[in-house]
């Protein structure tokens, strides 16, 4: 399957689940519930759903890691109760801040929500907000007023063609659909503040509630994409959510308690650590450096990672290559290749400015680190003789 097929049948899956924003009040889902009328609405998007969640298995973007995908699972468990055995949860590569749960069980979580949070119980507010719209059960009268007025198309094209076939981009996404459907304000706000309730009763810290939408309010405002800063002053932005500041003012009220704790980010860090390097790249490939910079930015507070953060800022400086973005990537790599989780991307990238620079000694010594670090590199042919010409000018 294409990553483009892959998009197309995601958005619509997306489509469907995020209009649960704006329906009226349809009664909550009972345990174990199925549509019974094969000629429904329902049953033809439970269809869908499953012939999607199929291809979802077959496509090569849920990402295959025991550990996050049986804390997630249970995560979804403490909150879902009861609804727990028709819930399956699939962790997708997907660098959007984002998480689905469609009527027929299937939750997606995106990698990009995973990698923004900095606790679980950041985490377990989203997954909060989204089991109260899949229990309200509203998405199959906005899928049935989407297919009718054949909004559909219009919305998965202006996703793919302002987002590129390899990815949705984070805001790109979101503004597609907060364009298409007028979602109410009241019922987001209603998914949030339930949403809190089902995290908090499930054990989980209520400060993860507002601390999470303060995170990616940062980014939105550092957003060096002009449209996406527009969207953030109209402040729609970020979905079918309501205006963000008036939900973290709500989310604060509502969350009395003790505040998260540098313990629980570092063990939090810790389960998304093997995906980290990764996850960014994902991000970065948009070309938001101004949001993917504070993202970053935000990250290296926690004092962890400093190679792999350090790695990808010099990354984003050379893409961006605005004036002093040489010399900043360049610190970043030598900040990034004296941490203990140096990537050795980051002592190849170092050594090819030394290299450029004819600082022929460190530029040796850094790309034989990077062979030393990578030893199944794919330029290994190509390094070694690099380094062989910079050893025969030195000696
Ligand atoms: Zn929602």
């Amino acid at each position: 399957m294409t990553i483009l097929r892959f998009n197309r049948i995601a958005a619509l899956a997306a489509a469907a689940v995020l209009a649960a924003c704006s329906t009226t009040d349809h009664g909550a889902r009972e345990a174990g519930q199925r549509p019974t009328n094969l000629k429904s609405t329902e049953a033809s998007m439970w269809y869908e759903m499953e012939t999607f969640e199929e291809s979802l298995k077959q496509s090569g973007r849920t990402i295959e890691d025991p550990v996050l995908q049986s804390r997630m699972a249970q995560m979804t468990c403490q909150l879902a109760g009861e609804h727990c055995p028709d819930l399956r949860v699939y962790i997708v590569r997907e660098p959007s801040f984002n998480a689905s749960m469609a009527p027929n069980g299937l939750l997606m979580i995106h990698s990009g929500l995973l990698l923004r949070a900095e606790t679980e119980d950041e985490v377990a507010f989203v997954l909060g907000h989204e089991f109260v719209h899949f229990l309200e059960n509203h998405s199959v009268e906005r899928y049935a007023a989407v297919r009718n007025a054949n909004i559909a198309g219009s919305v998965v094209g202006s996703i793919l063609g302002g987002a590129g076939a390899g990815s949705f981009s984070s805001l790109g996404y979101a503004a597609a659909f907060g364009g298409a459907f007028a979602f109410t304000r009241e019922q987001e706000l209603e998914a949030d503040r339930l949403g809190l309730e089902f995290a908090r009763t499930a054990g989980f810290n209520p400060k993860g509630a507002p601390a999470i939408w303060k995170n990616l309010l940062q980014e939105a405002e550092a957003t060096s994409n002009k449209k996406k800063a527009k969207e953030v002053d109209r402040s729609g932005m970020f979905d079918t959510h309501p205006l963000i500041r008036e939900r973290i003012a709500l989310l604060e009220s509502f969350a009395v308690g003790t505040e998260q704790s540098a313990e629980d980010r570092r063990a939090y860090r810790a389960m998304i650590r093997p995906h980290l390097l990764g996850w960014l790249q994902d991000v970065i490939a948009d070309g938001d450096y101004g949001a993917s910079l504070a993202l970053t930015q935000r990250m290296m507070a926690q004092g962890e990672d400093i190679g792999t953060l350090n790695y990808v800022r010099a990354r984003i400086y050379m893409m961006r290559k605005a004036e002093g973005d040489a010399a900043l990537a360049e610190d970043a790599l030598k900040t990034a290749v004296a941490a203990s989780d140096v990537p050795a991307m980051a002592l190849r990238e170092l050594g090819q400015i030394h290299r450029a620079r004819g600082d022929r000694e460190s530029a040796a010594a850094n790309l034989r680190a990077y062979l030393l670090a990578d030893p199944g590199a794919r330029d290994r042919a190509l390094i070694e003789s690099l380094i062989a010409e910079l050893e025969e000018t030195t000696e």
